[in-house]
């Protein structure tokens, strides 16, 4: 294939593949002409066998099942695990399923690479905490509650990237972890409970917005296009200089109360009801993207938010329009 011995072609796995980024990034990964085969192994709890359903590529086959019980003979050049809901509505609902997911997920996952294979991890902003500074670099250590509602996720990503540093540290496993901020986008369930993909879809059907507390609270809002050209540039690269976690974002910080605002002004007669707050919400999220910029020279999050939430919204009416296809 294209000049590629097969002996060169690359044996690829990702867990959570058919979720919402896993389903774009298998998108880019058989774009690749050193691909051999793509392993995507979902239990389809927060994803969906939709979100492949337009890829008819023989290199491309699903496993449905847990990523921290998954076997097979097969080992991969590249294990790329992003097994796990990402919505605090979706992992606070099965707070034990979602540690086993990412924990579980990447103890069992390790013993499928082949040896010199490499590793790359979704991480996440919630590493930080309700972070008391702002930009956040890589080094924050963050201000996290081990036993607040947030912490299933939060302590499960931080325990999953102890995991793979310290495996690095002491075998030489080639590791990429990437910490993203809140990536929206289409694919996102209709359900999801996110911000924007709640907001976009409340606007469509009871044209009431929740907004949780007084909504001056802010993330960083990355549009999923710029995080899986950050995610690219980062997991295909052979030769990579940095070895610890690196910050994946847009880094303009927009309150949710003005992000509501403007999901609104697409939908005339819309509007917003502000509910109690969240615990543990919070304040505020940024990433610090010096060091990105330095690893992944071209690459920026170019989507401002407006255009972001216009794309996602014209792919929501799409799926509104046809419930089957968005709940399949
Ligand atoms: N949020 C909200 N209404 C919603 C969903 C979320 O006001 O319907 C708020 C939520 O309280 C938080 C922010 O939007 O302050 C981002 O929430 P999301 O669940 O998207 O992401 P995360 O809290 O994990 O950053």
């Amino acid at each position: 294939m294209h000049g590629i011995s097969r002996k060169d072609r690359r044996a690829v796995l990702v867990a959570g593949g058919s979720g919402f980024i896993g389903s774009h990034l298998a998108d880019r990964l058989l774009q690749r002409t050193d691909l051999d085969c793509l392993v995507v192994v979902d239990n389809l709890w927060t994803g969906s066998p939709q979100n492949l359903a337009h890829l008819n590529d023989p290199r491309l086959s699903l496993e449905i099942g847990d990523a921290e019980v998954f076997t097979t003979s097969q080992r991969f050049d590249e294990i790329i695990h992003l097994a796990s809901p990402a919505s605090p509505c979706w992992y606070m609902s099965d707070p034990a399923r979602t540690i086993r997911a990412n924990v579980g997920g990447a103890f069992n996952l390790l013993g499928l690479l082949k040896p010199g294979g490499r590793f790359c991890f979704s991480s996440t902003s919630e590493v930080y905490g309700d972070p008391q500074i702002s930009p956040q670099p890589e080094s924050y250590r963050g201000s996290v509650d081990c036993t607040g509602p947030r912490s299933s996720y939060d302590e499960s990503k931080r325990c999953t990237e102890a995991l793979l540093f310290e495996t690095q540290r002491t075998q030489g496993l080639d590791v990429r972890v990437v910490r993203l901020f809140n990536v929206y986008g289409p694919r996102t369930r209709i359900d999801d409970g996110r911000a924007i993909s709640n907001f976009i879809s409340q606007a469509l059907t009871t044209g009431v917005l929740t907004v949780y507390g007084d909504g001056l609270q802010s993330r960083s809002w990355g549009y999923v296009d710029d995080i899986v050209d950050g995610l690219e540039r980062f997991f295909w690269r052979d030769n990579i200089s940095h070895r610890g976690p690196l910050n994946i974002g847009n880094n303009c910080e927009v309150s949710v109360l003005d992000i509501a605002k403007f999901v609104c002004s697409l939908v005339p007669g819309s509007s917003i009801v502000h509910h109690e707050p969240v615990p543990q919400d919070p304040t505020n999220r940024c990433p610090d993207l010096r060091l990105a910029k330095r690893i992944l020279p071209g690459w920026e999050a170019a989507t401002d938010y407006q255009e972001g939430i216009r794309r996602t919204f014209e792919w929501f009416r799409s799926q509104i329009a046809t419930p089957a296809a968005a709940t399949a």
